[in-house]
């Protein structure tokens, strides 16, 4: 194919109807037909990047290889298309205006007044062009955050009219994802909240091309047939979108209503095969007919917002599925652990993950969860902040070092096992200037880490500022926490290992990132088996 097609998913009616999923739904089902396909996602906020936020506003932020800080949204189209994403695919406001205000003080625009039509919106469709360009993909698929109607929204909105514009109904689409809501009393499905953001999408010069109609009960025909005379779609344009058990049933359900079918014939598109949904299917049919169970405890601080840990749960999923086993999470706010209610909160677990976070509230409570553990060989997980408290841990209780701490919890520790990166030791400002993105690491051969991942020589991303201290390497290591994965060119602790525990690995990076449908995370997939074991040894 010689240009790349062009589709943009809106949303209205509401926020968090799940416009990522139905974007990386289509995705995968195109895919799956043999196209190559990729996502990106436009953010309304003037942050230059979700990497400055608190999980609490906006959930997790993803990391992509090349080290962006970006929104959750890309996890699940890495997830689900099991391709890489990078800074391209995540624009915000925030960067797009950042671009023409940069461009404007070096002359680019000498001359003319900068405004929002054309210039912000010639920025923000040169972000849109720009992956289709790089020759690589067939569709580009392109989220809009936000609900139309918002006022943040609009300079995206009319970048989409205009590309539409610019290329032609042959080469672009536009699915708009709206909300139909039961109304229990009167017993009907209402459809007059879609008509009102098509209208408002109208009235902004953007005719939808599909409508998505997310529901809880099934769309009869005469619902279909309305929607389709008032917002001018075709009958068979009109797709259901019923709630689903599971983010990974949609692709399924997208299959069936045919909307990759809408797709490709609104682009005059031949399909170059039947899509192959058979690998997808075997990963369903095994999440849903579990023979095994565990529950794991999941340790963090933002435990009120799962979607703080996003990547961790998906993870779980994945991992889950390969091991034929159901994964409980529960979940548990440090804050609450301490000596005396350790061992009440974590009656009944099979594995513990200490998760990743900053700051030092909560972070004694993760210390006091990852003695506990240690002492009672329960199998652990420790990812970034969780590996670096699973070092203060053991150096503490174990190397004797009672003072032991990281600078981040305790500026004046006489004993930094964990410490600010000498890289980090000049930064002030605080967006983009953590260790972002894939580094290598090398693992040691006789490890449970490379056991697992069946390689010596891995790549895993990392958002971090603070280090294992390898002044306290040897010490350490001697009393039996092995650093077992190392990067190649800095020296910095990667991974470190107990000796004489079932399971307890801690990494500095963050294996979540890296987990998808099609490619479970290795040691997610470990950590998940040692949890099944430890449940049955308890047992016998
Ligand atoms: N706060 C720790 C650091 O900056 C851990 C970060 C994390 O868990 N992502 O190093």
């Amino acid at each position: 194919m010689s240009a790349a097609k062009y589709i943009f998913v809106t949303g209205g009616v509401t926020s968090s109807l799940g416009k990522g999923i139905i974007s990386a739904s289509l995705g995968m089902l195109l895919q799956a037909r043999g196209f190559k396909v990729t996502i990106q996602k436009f953010d309304p906020y003037i942050n230059i990047d979700p990497g400055t936020l608190n999980p609490y506003e906006h959930g997790e932020c993803y990391v992509t290889n090349d080290g962006a800080e970006t929104d959750l949204d890309l996890g699940h189209y890495e997830r689900f298309l099991n391709v890489s994403t990078s800074q391209a695919n995540n624009i915000t406001t925030g960067r797009i205006y950042n671009n023409v205000i940069t461009k404007e003080r070096q002359g680019e625009y000498l001359g003319k007044t900068v405004q929002v039509i054309p210039h912000i919106t010639d920025e923000i469709k040169r972000n849109i062009y720009l992956l289709g360009e790089s020759g690589e993909y067939d569709f580009i698929i392109t989220e809009i955050g936000g609900s139309v109607g918002d006022i943040e929204s609009l300079p995206f909105i009319e970048a989409v009219r205009q590309v539409k514009w610019d290329l032609g109904a042959n080469n672009a689409l536009v699915i708009h994802l709206t909300l139909i809501p039961y109304l229990k009393a009167a017993k009907e499905l209402k459809t007059k909240p879609t008509q009102h953001s098509v209208k408002e999408l109208l009235s902004y010069g953007v005719q939808p091309d599909i409508l998505v109609c997310r529901t809880e009960m099934p769309l009869p025909q005469d619902i279909r047939k309305k929607l389709a005379l008032f917002c001018n779609v075709h009958l068979n344009s009109v797709i259901e979108a019923i709630d689903a058990d599971t983010i990974y049933d949609v692709p399924i359900l997208m299959r069936k209503e045919r909307l990759d079918e809408r797709v490709l014939s609104k682009l005059k598109l031949q399909s170059k095969s039947e899509p192959d949904l058979e690998h997808w299917k075997d990963f369903l049919g095994k999440l849903k007919n579990p023979i095994e169970e565990v529950t794991i405890g999941l340790v963090g601080k933002y435990v009120t917002l799962p979607d703080a840990y996003k990547s961790i749960v998906e993870a779980f999923v994945h991992a889950g599925a390969r091991n034929d086993c159901r994964v409980n999470l529960k979940w548990i706010s440090s804050e609450e652990i301490n000596n005396e209610t350790v061992s009440t909160i974590f009656k009944g677990l099979d594995g513990i993950l200490v998760a990743p976070g900053f700051g030092e509230r909560g972070m004694e409570g993760k210390i006091e969860a990852i003695r506990y553990i240690r002492e009672n060989k329960i199998p652990f997980f420790g990812i970034c902040l969780g590996m670096q408290c699973a070092v203060i841990e053991f150096a503490r209780h174990v190397v004797g070092l009672a003072d032991a701490s990281s600078t981040e919890l305790n500026p004046k520790t006489k004993h930094p096992v964990i410490d600010l990166m000498e890289a980090q030791k000049k930064i002030t400002a605080k967006g983009g200037t953590m260790r972002l993105g894939a580094y290598a690491c090398k693992l040691k051969k006789s490890s449970k880490a490379a056991q697992a991942y069946g390689e010596g020589s891995i790549h895993e991303r990392h958002r971090h500022r603070y280090e294992f201290n390898n002044a306290y390497l040897e010490r350490i290591e001697e009393a039996g926490l092995k650093a077992v994965g190392i990067n190649p060119d800095s020296n910095l602790v990667e991974v470190v290992e107990l000796k004489d525990h079932p399971w307890f690995i801690g990494v500095q990076y963050h294996p979540e990132l890296r987990s998808t449908v099609m490619n479970p995370h290795p040691l997610f997939v470990g950590f998940v088996e040692a949890s099944v074991k430890y449940k049955k040894s308890l047992t016998v």
